[in-house]
């Protein structure tokens, strides 16, 4: 198949690429997390072609999108009070809620749960596309199953070209990360997956979020977990990646003295000049202060390594405060939880 790749969209390219999803074909677009790889939410037959072009395993869900918040109840059985108070504060944006769902989804979008993960983004290229569409989009990120995100348009080529019918392209990502995932489906709001909407922001809003295991930790396959998605390795680039925690001058002195030839390096901006000149393949984090930053760099910074042939990779690695949790637990994912606590 040949993938158009639209570097300018235009309200032309919006419409043909709404035509696209309604007609049952893949449209890869910018949101702020990750881009997207989307199809129509309620054509089953279109959604199977997302877990083709990925080779996604059929146990993952994917998250719907939608243009605007009354959308909610197409998808959703029951819509809490507390769901309406998370789309009141944080829609658009990058947090999706899971909800009981609604017959009418296909069992392909929520991998045969009850549940539907539902999600307003920001990005105004992505919100145009679903309202062209005109049906909710379901789309997980756009690359090839188990590779990091991908947060420019040339990441989801790299990935998806010849796979899909088009590639938006709409500059890189302002978040870098994929969106929080908060589960009001049980008896406590439940935190899946950190993200942009942080652990702390949920809690101003919801008072008691417990936080999922698999945030923190490695699933084992035989374990029920509530997004299966979760216990998968993810976001892993070629080199295997040692995660590095712990205050930075010692993450980087015990990287630095674990150093082999062919080794590659993410660090801390300021720990930089500790290491130049003595690694060959280097990538900054950004500043150890921001996270919001590390979250915009730390999937470029993987897939660099890919291009420049490292064999191992170690990883300085933020801790878990606001934003830091989510960039924490993209990293470990991709070191498949091959933590070295300092
Ligand atoms: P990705 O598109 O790669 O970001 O994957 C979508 C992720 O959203 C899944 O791996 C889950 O973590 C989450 N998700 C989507 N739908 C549900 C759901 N019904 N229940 C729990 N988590 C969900
Ligand atoms: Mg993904």
């Amino acid at each position: 198949m040949t993938t158009e790749f639209v570097e300018n969209i235009t309200e032309q390219a919006l419409r043909r690429a709404g035509a696209v999803i309604r007609q049952g074909g893949l449209v890869a677009f910018p949101t702020e997390t990750v881009y997207g790889l989307g199809a129509n939410a309620l054509d089953g037959a279109a959604v199977r072609r997302i877990f083709e072009a990925k080779g996604r395993p059929q146990d993952n869900p994917l998250i719907c999108h939608i243009a605007s918040p009354d959308a909610i109840y197409s998808l959703a059985r029951e819509v809490p009070e507390a769901a309406l108070r998370l789309a009141r504060e944080f829609w658009p944006g990058p947090l999706t809620i899971v909800l009981p769902c609604r017959p009418e989804v296909p069992s392909e979008v929520t991998a045969g749960l009850d549940t539907v993960g539902i999600r307003l983004p920001s990005h105004p290229q992505a919100r145009a596309l679903i309202s062209e569409a005109g049906v909710p989009i379901a789309a997980p990120s756009a690359n090839t199953s188990g590779r990091p995100s991908p947060t420019t348009a040339a990441h989801v080529l790299e990935d998806m070209g010849g796979r899909i019918d088009m590639i938006l392209d709409g500059g890189a990502c302002s978040v870098g990360v994929e969106s929080t995932v908060v589960s009001l489906a049980g008896s406590v709001p439940r935190l899946l997956r950190p993200g942009g909407v942080t652990l702390e922001m949920l809690r101003s809003v919801l008072g008691e979020v417990e936080v999922d295991r698999a945030v923190r930790e490695q699933i084992g396959a035989d374990v029920r977990v509530s997004a299966p998605g979760m216990k998968y390795r993810h976001y892993a680039p070629r080199a295997p990646v040692v995660a590095v925690t712990g205050d930075p001058q010692r993450s980087a002195a015990y990287i630095l003295s674990e150093l082999k030839d062919g080794d590659g390096v993410i660090c801390f901006e300021e720990c930089r000049p500790m290491f130049e000149g003595r690694v060959q393949y280097l990538h900054s984090l950004g500043m150890a202060s921001d996270p919001s930053d590390q979250a915009r760099r730390l999937f470029d910074d993987l897939r660099a390594f890919d291009h420049c042939g490292a064999e191992r990779i170690l990883a300085q690695c933020p801790g878990d405060d606001g934003v830091g949790l989510a960039v924490a637990n993209r990293l470990k994912k991709a070191a498949g939880f091959h933590v070295v606590e300092v």
